[in-house]
């Protein structure tokens, strides 16, 4: 970043969003006087929460506020699962979160997934301390069945609903770039996932990511089925380095990766895009069902926050102290509820652990 003065734009949305939002900004407070950019922080609404109040999920002054924004940290959108056809909900993630990722052509995602081998006894897989599980998720974001056209229409009396799923070559050159850059600044693997037995946009897919690694001699590469992917992920996560995804591919591989730290909840995600524009959130959705709680784990928000650092501004000093901090937590045994299966352990509200956080960091 050139410039000193970094805006951010703060977007919680709905359920669970506004609550680990405002906790990791605790979190973000604590530290931002040890970074060398100063920052200005302007909230806006988005989602169903937008919706009650300008019957838009993605409203005009949120548009202006992310378009003006270096930064923007997200917290979750979206309604309880069975009310999905509520005028608030229809097409909420669609009008927003997906919205947004055109609006700021963010067209990565990149989805870390580690433990620590103090924190092995969280994962409820028999993972092995002397390979402990190291990956990156890298998922296409503007492509595929999430964008393609949508269509619901009768042939006769039969409804038929369909899906377009689109691809072109300019968009997987663009992610597989992407994909073997980062490779080359961890373990030089890249497995690009596909479905080329079946689908036709996995056969372009596996041409181009082919044709793009030759520019990258000391980058391995293997393709894997999707199918083939999901076990292996869960059975031996320690063989993955860069795991390249289309965006339908990614977005499930990624959530069922979230089984190795053992909570959906600790995860974080970086989304860049065009100019450097940078968007952070948890994989999670809104969990409707623990919002308003205080139960929900923050470490997934407040490891946006952390990530923030290190990827936006290079200061790896501060995201490596937020890091420990959450860790050194973990170890002294206080956890939030979704992680209640562990012996000896210590369950805390969300802004409980938060102040452990804090503690650690003071
Ligand atoms: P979800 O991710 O919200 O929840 C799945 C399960 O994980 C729930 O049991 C929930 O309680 C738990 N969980 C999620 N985050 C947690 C946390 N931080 N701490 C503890 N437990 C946590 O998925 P869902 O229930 O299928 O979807 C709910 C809503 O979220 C839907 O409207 C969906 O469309 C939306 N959604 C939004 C996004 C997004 O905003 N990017 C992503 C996925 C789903």
């Amino acid at each position: 970043m050139s410039k000193t003065n970094i805006n951010i734009a703060v977007l919680p949305g709905d359920g669970i969003g506004p609550e680990i939002m405002s906790e990791a900004l605790r979190v973000f407070d604590a530290v931002k006087e040890k970074s060398k950019f100063t920052f200005t922080l302007e909230h806006g609404l988005i989602g169903g929460a937008a919706y009650d109040s300008c019957k838009s999920h993605f409203p005009e002054e949120t548009r202006k506020l992310v378009n003006k924004s270096d930064v923007v940290l997200f917290g979750a959108v979206g309604g309880p699962v069975d009310k999905q056809q509520d005028e608030k909900w229809k097409g909420c993630e669609v009008n927003s979160i997906l919205a947004l990722r055109k609006e700021l052509k963010l067209f990565a995602n990149i989805r870390p997934v580690s433990i620590s081998e103090k924190m092995i006894d969280i994962s409820p897989l028999k993972l092995n301390p002397n390979k402990l599980p190291d990956l990156v998720i890298v998922r296409e974001l503007l492509g595929d069945i999430y964008f393609g056209e949508k269509k619901r229409f009768f042939e006769g009396d039969l409804q038929v609903a369909e899906d377009i799923c689109r691809y072109d070559s300019e968009q997987i050159e663009k992610i597989a770039h992407f994909a073997f850059s980062l490779a080359r600044t961890r373990r030089k693997n890249v497995s690009s996932v596909d479905k080329a037995n079946v689908l036709e946009t996995s056969r372009l897919w596996r041409e181009v990511v082919s044709k793009v690694s030759l520019e990258y001699p000391d980058v391995t590469l293997q393709h894997i089925l999707v199918d083939n992917c999901a076990m292996q992920l869960i059975t031996k996560p320690e063989a993955f380095d860069v795991v390249l995804c289309p965006n339908l591919f990614g977005d499930i591989l990624s959530d069922a990766a979230a089984v190795i730290p053992g909570s959906l909840g600790v995860l974080a995600s970086a989304s860049k895009g065009a100019e450097n524009k940078y968007l952070f959130e948890p994989p999670s959705g809104s969990a409707p069902d623990i919002a308003g709680m205080n139960i929900a784990n923050p470490v997934g928000m407040i490891s946006c926050v952390s990530m923030m650092f290190s990827v936006v501004f290079g200061e790896n000093h501060i995201s490596e102290m937020i890091k420990k901090a959450i860790d050194s937590v973990f170890d002294s045994g206080i956890f939030t509820k979704d992680l209640s299966n562990m012996a000896r352990s210590k369950i805390v509200s969300t802004s409980q652990f938060v102040d452990e956080v804090l503690k650690k960091l003071k």
